[in-house]
């Protein structure tokens, strides 16, 4: 499943056959279209494209390149549309001074007038930028500041206007322009230019933007993606980008469709809204297994803790585009059906948002039912602190089923354990994490410390503690990058 969030299906390249290319986008799994307006006229038929067709969805707005356009009648009627049912966003607008069509001040002009309009419609904007970031990010941000008053105190914002959600759409930018939209909260689109031959820099710009925060479009009918570059393009070449973002990602391209369909769900309300709850979900080749949301942490990097620090993002509480947080745990019999057939998978893991190894019992019957059903392997995720919750060794109840355990270090030292994780046994937690890792070595065949590289985490010292202190393996993985 994947969903364009970005053509112009009311392009007269499309006069004759609109009903053909929209079948082709749903047999390639483009469940839905957003279709761009570019002028109040394209805005129009953006508008009875979107009630016409059940997967296409609109959005109003005056590109850049027209900006003179922006009137005060255009104003009012694009006030209009944007209240008509499936209008979804204000776009595209923005600022292009690459071509430069309209002068930059009246660009500018009419991006204020529709970053005023979004926050009236409480739509998010679909910014379209071309060598302009200079301007564009310090009007955004203009726009998300309430007035200052003379006497320098701030003035509520009129109306109490949100501030303004949005999407960069075919992005272009560098590495800063990405770090810097991202600050400002906005979604990042990639286009068919993503595939390129010559968009190495730009690759190499994706591979470091959380997929939490990302979108992907065809801007069709131009930039068809490579090998068709130069054709008329189309939503069902949304695939091909979605499959370069895969590779660039280490993920298959169902995670992509998944995450980024999430995405702009969560930004546009379009496309099926993501199942809630998940107890077997699969992220690449393996399958994971979501027993319990409790947990003995209240790690400051997890999102089951903190939702707050992930507020914004997008992402909590989802892993990879699947929704965690269940309504109650579930029992064996309904994670047993949940897993299905088990050696369709590489591997399955018991993780979650949560520790599995408070539900030991019920982690074992699964465990050993999944062996039974044809599981090639099976991998425990766990905090360390299964001996702690129990009160004895719980190492012997995994031996012989749990073919791997990652457990997680997460600092090198007790104290920094207790700030960082918050465990509910306190100050003793650390040593007791050891001492489950050194009790796996030799039982169960392959054993991992792992680190949430978070700030001020000297990684080097976990690392020694880990292969030198322990004798076991090391991973190390970025705190904003889950699953
Ligand atoms: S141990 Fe895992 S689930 Fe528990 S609080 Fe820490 S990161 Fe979250
Ligand atoms: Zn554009
Ligand atoms: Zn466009």
């Amino acid at each position: 499943m994947l969903i364009d969030t970005h053509c112009h299906l009311d392009d007269p390249a499309y006069a004759h056959d609109l009903g053909a290319v929209l079948g082709r986008a749903v047999d390639a799994g483009v469940g839905a279209c957003l279709t761009i307006g570019t002028d109040v006229a394209s805005s129009r038929r953006a508008v009875a494209l979107a009630a016409a067709h059940p997967n296409v969805w609109a959005a109003v707005g005056i590109h850049p390149q027209d900006a003179v356009q922006w009137t005060d009648d255009a104003d009012a009627a694009l006030e209009a549309l944007a209240g008509q049912p499936k209008v979804v966003a204000i776009g595209e607008v923005g600022l292009d001074y690459f071509r430069e069509a309209s002068p930059r001040a009246q660009q500018q002009a009419a991006l204020r007038r529709a970053l005023r309009l979004a926050q009236r419609r409480r739509l998010p904007v679909i910014l379209h930028c071309r060598d302009a970031w200079g301007d564009l990010f310090p009007l955004l941000r203009e726009a998300r500041t309430p007035p200052i008053a003379p006497q320098g105190l701030p003035l509520v914002a009129p109306q109490g206007l949100p501030l303004v959600a949005g999407v960069l759409h075919c992005f272009t930018g560098d590495a800063a322009a990405a770090t810097t939209a991202l600050e400002l909260g906005l979604t990042i689109s990639f286009a068919g230019n993503l595939t390129f031959k010559n968009a190495e820099p730009l690759r190499a710009v994706a591979r470091r933007i959380p997929i939490e925060r990302m979108v992907v479009e065809t801007d069709a009918p131009y930039l068809a993606p490579h090998p068709l570059r130069g054709q008329r393009n189309e939503p069902a070449h949304v695939t091909k980008t979605a499959a370069v973002l895969a590779e660039l990602k280490g993920l298959s391209v169902e995670d992509v469709g998944r995450i980024t369909s999430v995405n702009a769900h969560a930004l546009f309300g379009i496309g099926p809204a993501p199942a809630r709850g998940v107890i077997a979900y699969p992220i690449r080749d393996s399958l994971y297994l979501n027993l319990t949301n409790a947990c003995t942490d209240r790690c400051r990097f997890c999102a089951l803790s903190e939702p707050e620090f992930w507020e914004g993002t997008g992402a909590a509480p989802f892993v990879k585009g699947h929704h965690l947080r269940m309504p109650r745990d579930p029992t064996s019999e309904e994670l047993i059906q949940a897993a299905g057939d088990p050696s369709r998978y590489r591997e399955v893991v018991f993780c979650g948002y949560g520790e599995p190894t408070i539900r030991l019992q019920v982690l074992v019957e699964v465990a050993r039912a999944l062996k039974a059903n044809g599981a090639r392997r099976i991998r425990l995720d766990t905090n360390g602190h299964g001996n702690l919750i129990h009160q004895r060794s719980i190492v012997p109840d995994l031996a012989g089923l749990v073919d791997e355990v990652s457990v997680s270090l997460n600092t090198a030292t007790a104290q920094q354990y207790v700030e960082i994780c918050r465990p509910t046994f306190g100050a003793p937690t650390y040593e007791a994490i050891k001492t489950f890792i050194r009790e796996c070595k030799g039982v169960i065949p392959s054993v991992t410390a792992t680190v949430v590289a978070m700030p001020g985490v000297d990684v080097e010292a976990c690392r020694r503690i880990a292969v030198e202190e322990l004798g076991v393996q090391y991973r190390a993985r970025p705190y904003d990058d889950v699953g």
